[in-house]
């Protein structure tokens, strides 16, 4: 390579990348066929596609049990619910995540409990969970944020001693796990997601993953509108709703899950090369390896920018990237406590479980302050996975983008 790059595409010079990035979803013939069989079979609602999915799903990540539903959502709520967390309890969560993580807390009347993340991992900083941890407190639920795993062996120790749930969202980590096991089977139950954006997708979808009996049964009761194995079937104990799974869903789930340990292994080996590479360049910080946790799954590929170091600011950097064919984007504009959902402004603060009687306390979300989740808001970038299944050539372009970039940082401020 040039030791002096070509001009930046944003003044006009010749992008890094050129080529379409890998398109998402993927879909073939495996789809067609399985959807052409839940059409012919006139059988479309919660049948043998979904009882497959489920059991290849399971059998994947190690799992006794696995609980379809509608969407990742919903997989939270009912795992909360399973778990037996309700009105006055505490959810000791992250801030730095997807805002259903914590709605789902709220759904069941219970109070999210942030607790900052860990600056190189993203995750939950597991050495702030115990200090967080009151009376009240029912169930930890860490994210596995991107993909990476928390560390499941320190939350589960912090979590038996205080005889407290661990509920894992499971919704970047589909075929990742922890000691050789597959996350969302490593605490008590975890919650994965199959919406459009996700790693495998039928547009919408969601599952539990158990190896608890019970907490399966639970689970399952309350999506299937109160049934229970042994019941009749228009016999319900509990209330429950219905968040089933149809076969059209299971058709096509049944085909994406054939393709993800291949796609797995592509993303991984594409930021392995992005982490080696882009820790040589001055101004960037790529995130923690977690050996224990590999093979691992990348919803998205996150790494930081020191503006002082790097020379630009992380908007503008932003702005380059993408002129040279590098969509990238800022993620998070602030941690989930700063929307107004939290902050009682809007109409939707009338859904915030601050005045849960329940509780006997108000809680203040306006005090609650993690400035690690703030920070990581503030110079973080992320590259979606489907750039991930792209070649090494590709990866190469965004490190030579990078380059290229900070090598013109004065002309481009
Ligand atoms: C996508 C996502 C969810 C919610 O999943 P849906 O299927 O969209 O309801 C929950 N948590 C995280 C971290 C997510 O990224």
């Amino acid at each position: 390579m040039a030791t002096r790059s070509s001009k930046p595409a944003i003044l006009g010079g010749t992008p890094a990348h050129k080529k379409p990035w890998p398109a998402w979803p993927i879909h073939g013939a495996a789809e067609r066929r399985l959807l052409l069989e839940v059409l012919e079979s006139g059988k479309w609602w919660y049948g043998e596609k979904v009882a497959r999915f489920e059991q290849a799903f399971a059998r994947c990540h190690q799992a006794r049990h696995a609980i379809s539903c509608t969407n990742g959502t919903a997989a939270l709520e009912a795992s909360l619910i399973a778990c037996g967390v309700g009105a006055g309890h505490e959810v000791i969560t992250t801030p730095y995540t997807f805002v259903a993580t914590a709605s789902a807390i709220l759904r069941v009347n219970a109070i999210p409990v942030f607790v900052d993340i860990e600056p190189d991992t993203a995750n939950i900083d597991p050495k702030l969970i115990e200090k967080a941890i009151t009376r009240r407190t029912a169930a930890i639920l860490p994210v596995h944020f991107a993909g990476l795993p928390c560390d499941m062996d320190r939350i589960n120790r912090i979590a038996r001693k205080n005889k407290l749930k661990v509920i894992e969202d499971a919704c970047h980590a589909w075929g990742g796990t922890w000691r050789g096991k597959g996350l969302g089977a490593v605490g008590d139950i975890g919650a994965f997601s199959f919406q459009m954006s996700k790693n495998i997708t039928a547009g919408e979808g969601g599952l539990m993953l158990t190896d608890d009996g019970a907490l399966a049964d639970a689970a399952r009761s309350f999506v299937h509108i109160g049934r229970q194995k042994a019941g009749q079937w228009y016999e319900h104990f509990i209330a429950g709703t219905n968040l089933r799974m149809t076969e059209w869903q299971g058709a096509i789930l049944l085909a994406q899950l054939k393709r993800l340990p291949a796609q797995v292994a592509t993303r991984q080996r594409n930021a392995d090369t992005l982490d080696r590479e882009l820790a040589k360049i001055e101004g960037i910080r790529v995130m923690r390896r977690e050996p224990r946790g590999l093979p691992r799954s990348y919803h998205l590929y996150l790494f930081r920018i020191d503006e002082r170091a790097f020379g630009l600011s992380r908007e503008r950097l932003i702005e380059c990237l993408n002129a040279e064919g590098i969509p990238c984007h800022g993620g998070y504009p602030f941690p989930l406590y700063r929307n107004p959902l939290f902050q009682r402004r809007g109409k939707g603060a009338r859904f915030c479980p601050v005045s849960c009687p329940y509780y006997g306390r108000k809680i203040d979300y306006s005090k609650v302050h993690c400035p690690e989740a703030e920070q990581i808001c503030r110079d973080v970038l992320w590259l979606k996975h489907a750039m991930l299944l792209g070649t090494e050539r590709d990866m190469r372009d965004i490190v030579a983008a990078l380059k290229k970039i900070k090598d013109h940082a004065a002309a481009l401020r």
